[in-house]
């Protein structure tokens, strides 16, 4: 297979500025595509929260200028290189220099969001003309850079430098699709034959992802399971027809892990080290994580971890529904890392006052703290409603910290059943959204380390070995890029 030239688009990238497991994504499939001999570049925003020190970000280019539908406006570009990728950083004072990413500090979405993120997709398409880098294969990531198909194929098909790229859409949640008054419509130029319900009209407003997903050459999303579900009006969350427009133009490739930073026999963040070969390191990471959070020191008593987003997305309402109850049937402790939902936060932050030395709880974003949780659990909860792939199950696994997951999107895929007859698995599923099935699948986990401990150590060493590298997924990629080509040239260009 030929060498490619990549750039990708997206709102966010390990390490410089990190939400979710989108981040992570874009943060590691470069790295292993140049491994693969491609020629990959990245494009992010430039937002104040990026230390710009920190990562020897330097002065591009400046300015920039873009044109929108209706006015041209004016940027700088700053770089910065990763693993040997060039790394681009769009900067407007107007849409990036401010704290957060896509909400304010109230968790409120801000309102020029579709301004904020065309102008970022179209400018960083004209990066690639001002800078003469063709790409074969522009991959944009989510709502946030969707429009980067419309805009190449609308705007850009008769260009000298973007007229032959390709391009592929990764859809890493479909909740999120960026849907917006119709006012914002012009500036975008968009076109107005294109405002329609196949295309970017929602209910007579714009939904971007929607319409990333109508122009672009392939769509993926991040585990087969999931795309699979999205095909379906339980999970498509209104683009289920859309999806199955698109035929086998739609697949799903599961997520790989970065193992550099999230391997027991290597993390440099955790305070004791461990591999499947020799597990002592964990018990010393399970006494500190309950020194940290104020728990029961007591190697006995199993732990369960819990890091993500407080959204309706991971189910932890369900959880908080019944935890009381746990911890009054159970002999267990609950430690809870997140950031989010304001009425999760203030429930969550005040479980270690009323239950002193069986429940901790952080409230806000802590990486080292999340290191230190999937280190120092014995197990992980996840009771998503839904899930796209779900980076923290792999971690976990990791880890040898089993995953109690409900069985749905990537946490299917990824999570093997536990079996009691023989202690095959890697950990426990449940199937239904309720907090009665949290309760039972967590009780069964704990009756587990309590009553069948050879299957639980069984069970670890399964979950230690399982391997969700990024050389896989790259590859994967490496293939719908080749499709997206291929698709691309079979419309005639
Ligand atoms: P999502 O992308 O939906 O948030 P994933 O499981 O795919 O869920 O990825 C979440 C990533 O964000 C993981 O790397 C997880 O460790 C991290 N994360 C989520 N919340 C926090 C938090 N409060 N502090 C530190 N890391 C967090």
């Amino acid at each position: 297979m030929r060498n490619l030239k990549i750039v990708q688009i997206a709102s966010e990238a390990v390490p410089y500025i990190k939400t979710g497991g989108l981040a992570d994504v874009v943060g590691a499939l470069p790295k292993h595509l140049r491994l693969l001999g491609h020629d990959v570049r990245v494009i992010l925003p430039r937002y104040a929260s990026i230390d710009y020190n920190r990562f020897q970000l330097h002065p591009l280019l400046s300015p920039l200028g873009v044109w929108m539908g209706n006015s041209e406006e004016w940027c700088a570009v700053h770089a910065a290189e990763l693993d040997g990728i060039p790394v681009y950083f769009i900067e407007s004072n107007q849409y990036f220099n401010r704290y957060g990413l896509y909400h304010d500090t109230e968790f409120r979405d801000y309102q020029d969001n579709p301004r904020r993120f065309g102008f970022f997709t179209r400018a960083a398409l004209q990066l690639c003309r001002d800078t003469g880098f063709a790409p074969d294969i522009v991959h944009a990531h989510d709502w946030q850079t969707a429009l980067a198909p419309a805009y190449l194929k609308t705007w850009h098909w008769n260009d000298t430098i973007l007229g032959a790229a390709a391009s592929v859409l990764t859809v890493h949640n479909i909740a999120y699709q960026g849907v917006y008054s119709a006012s914002h419509y012009d500036y975008l130029g968009l076109q107005w034959e294109n405002f329609v319900a196949d295309k970017f009209e929602d209910n007579g407003r714009i939904n971007f992802l929607k319409g990333g997903i109508f122009y672009a050459d392939m769509v993926n999303t991040v585990s087969p399971n999931y795309a699979r579900e999205t095909r379906t009006p339980e999970f498509g969350h209104g683009l289920a027809p859309y999806l199955n427009n698109k035929g086998d133009h739609y697949t799903g490739i599961l997520n790989g892990v970065d193992y550099d930073h999230w391997s027991p026999e290597s993390d440099p963040l955790i305070p004791a080290r461990f591999s499947a070969a020799d597990t002592s390191g964990k018990l010393a990471c399970k006494q500190a994580l309950q020194e940290r959070f104020l728990l029961d020191v007591d190697p006995d008593i199993p732990v369960i971890g819990v890091v993500s987003r407080l959204v309706a997305q991971k189910g932890l309402d369900l959880f908080a529904q019944t935890v009381e109850e746990m911890v009054s049937n159970m002999r267990v402790q609950f430690v809870i890392l997140g950031a989010g939902d304001k009425s999760l936060e203030w429930f969550f932050g005040g479980l270690p006052a009323r239950f002193p030395g069986r429940i901790g709880s952080y409230i806000g974003y802590n990486d080292e703290l999340a290191h230190w949780i999937e280190a120092g659990s014995d197990f992980f909860l996840m009771p998503s409603r839904f899930e796209p792939c779900g980076l923290n199950q792999i971690y976990s696994l990791r880890y040898g910290t089993l995953p109690i997951v409900r069985a749905t999107g990537g946490l299917d895929d990824t999570v093997v059943q536990y079996n009691e007859a023989n202690g095959s698995g890697t950990g426990f599923k449940f199937w239904e959204s309720s907090s009665r099935a949290v309760y039972y699948a967590v009780g069964w986990a704990v009756s587990t380390y309590y009553d069948r401990p050879v299957h639980m150590q069984k069970m670890i060493h399964s979950a230690m070995d399982m391997d969700y590298s990024w050389e896989r997924a790259a590859l994967a990629y490496e293939e719908v890029y080749h499709r997206a080509i291929a698709n691309k040239q079979a419309l005639g260009g």
